[in-house]
């Protein structure tokens, strides 16, 4: 499904909304069409935090078996 994260300009509101082909996007606060489109919410900050948050969890051992003993 095309969803798309956006940021309003004139209120800096984020909103993720579904968008279909050149449908226009407002907010859904102020209904300003001055909004910026995101990169995609979901891999850009759960990948930022996924990455560090494993790596300082076995910061010390290069093994992949290594976990919880
Ligand atoms: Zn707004």
């Amino acid at each position: 499904m095309p969803i798309f994260e956006f940021r309003c300009e004139k209120c800096k509101k984020t909103f993720e909304t579904l968008v279909f082909g050149n449908q226009e996007v407002s907010c859904p606060k102020c209904k300003s069409k001055k909004v910026k489109k995101l990169m995609s919410a979901f891999s850009h900050s759960s990948d930022g935090k996924f990455s560090s948050s494993q790596g300082s969890g076995c910061g010390t051992c290069s093994a992949t078996s290594c976990g919880p003993s």
